[in-house]
């Protein structure tokens, strides 16, 4: 597509955040347009692996990953398309006493905050999940750990914004110039010049923040994740995470096994090389059957790598840039999956000039300036 002179808002980056930010913008008559390098949807929001679970997330950020799992729910009954959104709730294990008194602590955080986390030990634990190995000891569980489809929602996003008379086009942002009435974008595919920009560029934050001049510094993670053959449904649609950190599973509804967590492969992410760490792959592989032994029973069909970034401080990078009228902020922090669409409601709402909640002030992309 031949990018039109001008519109109202480009956003850069077909991810979670860009998509459901544009997707808002469009229904409500807003004039936008989303630009990738590549083909839309295909870092990390198309290989991830799905989980939008609460109760693997650390106290300062619980409430915000909360909207975003209730920002998920709101986004099913927006789209037409199926998602593959399941809310069945998690359960987030504990193998060793050290980890119980972990579990302990972590989860009397949460239930301070008002995150529905019930205990679970003995038999209530096995009548719950008969399929956790005898080595877990407790757990908690979260009614609001859920998960969704990648591959279902970037077709199903696409399809809703284009239909509300947005557009998505395959266009790398390479530079700026502000003209005091918006700016003026370099593209790969020609020069567009608009009144608002929003950057939605995920793990490539501090690139495209640095074509504004502005700082903000990002460490990359190079997630792996893998998938079994499909076996019979045996987890009834719980999320499963672990106290001791790199490790979610869920079984998708047919039958395959998402294993992830987080364990590191290679990659550079300006040449877009990845690799898979095969030592890594296997501690992550061990470390699930640790957990669920019937694991042990399926092939892994195929693994890959992802790029994902997180922020200097961890915090997500949200909102408006203080100074820099028209110039928007969408980067989630770790595990910008499950924040996404809440992401997405914020900055949409940001760019048609409401002010961005007090519970978000943290999270300005100004606070690197200094
Ligand atoms: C293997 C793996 C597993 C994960 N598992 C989970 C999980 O289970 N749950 C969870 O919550 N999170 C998970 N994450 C993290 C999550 O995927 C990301 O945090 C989230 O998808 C980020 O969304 P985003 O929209 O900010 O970025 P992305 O989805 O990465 O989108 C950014 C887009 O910006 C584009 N872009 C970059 N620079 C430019 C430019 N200059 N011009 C134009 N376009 C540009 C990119 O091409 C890309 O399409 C995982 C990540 C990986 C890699």
């Amino acid at each position: 597509m031949t990018l039109p002179a001008s519109v109202e808002t480009v956003v850069v980056g077909a991810g979670i955040a860009g998509l459901t930010t544009a997707l808002h913008l469009a229904r409500a008559g807003r004039e936008v347009l989303v630009i990738d390098k590549s083909e839309p949807w295909r870092e990390g929001s198309a290989v991830n692996a799905g989980t939008c679970a609460l109760q693997n997330k650390a106290p300062d950020l619980l409430l915000a990953y909360r909207e975003g799992i209730a920002a998920w729910r709101e986004l099913v009954s927006e789209l037409e398309d199926d998602i593959g959104f399941v809310n069945k709730g998690g359960l987030r294990v504990a193998q060793s006493t050290e980890d119980v008194a972990a579990l302990r602590t972590a989860s009397a955080a949460q239930v301070a905050l008002g995150a529905p986390i019930e205990w679970l030990e003995g038999n209530a634990l096995r009548d719950r999940a008969p399929w956790l190995a005898p080595s877990v000891i407790a757990a908690t569980f979260c009614s609001e750990d859920s998960f969704a489809s990648p591959l279902l929602t970037g077709q199903a996003l696409i399809r809703a914004i284009r239909a509300a008379g947005g557009a998505v086009v395959v266009a790398g942002l390479a530079g700026q110039r502000e003209t005091g009435n918006g700016f003026e974008l370099a593209t790969s595919a020609g020069a567009i010049a608009c009144r608002n920009v929003v950057i939605a560029t995920g793990a490539w934050t501090d690139r495209a923040a640095a074509l504004f001049g502005i700082r903000i510094p990002v460490t990359l993670n190079i997630n792996m994740l893998s998938v079994t053959e499909r076996v019979a449904q045996f987890m009834d649609n719980l999320v499963v995470t672990h106290i001791a950190g790199r490790f979610t599973l869920k079984q998708f509804p047919n039958g395959s096994c998402i294993l992830g967590g987080g364990f590191q492969g290679r990659g550079d992410k300006d040449t877009g090389r990845k690799e898979i760490d095969l030592d890594q792959l296997q501690a992550n592989f061990r470390f699930q059957c640790s957990v669920v032994p019937q694991l042990r029973a399926s092939t892994l069909l195929r693994s890959w790598t992802g790029f994902t970034a997180i922020a200097a401080d961890g915090k997500p990078t949200l909102g408006p840039m203080p100074g820099r009228t028209g110039l928007f902020f969408a980067f989630s922090t770790n595990a910008g999956f499950t924040i996404g669409p809440y992401v997405g409601r914020l900055i949409s709402d940001a760019v048609r000039g409401k002010p961005m909640p007090e519970s978000t002030h943290d999270f300005t992309p100004g606070r690197f300036a200094a």
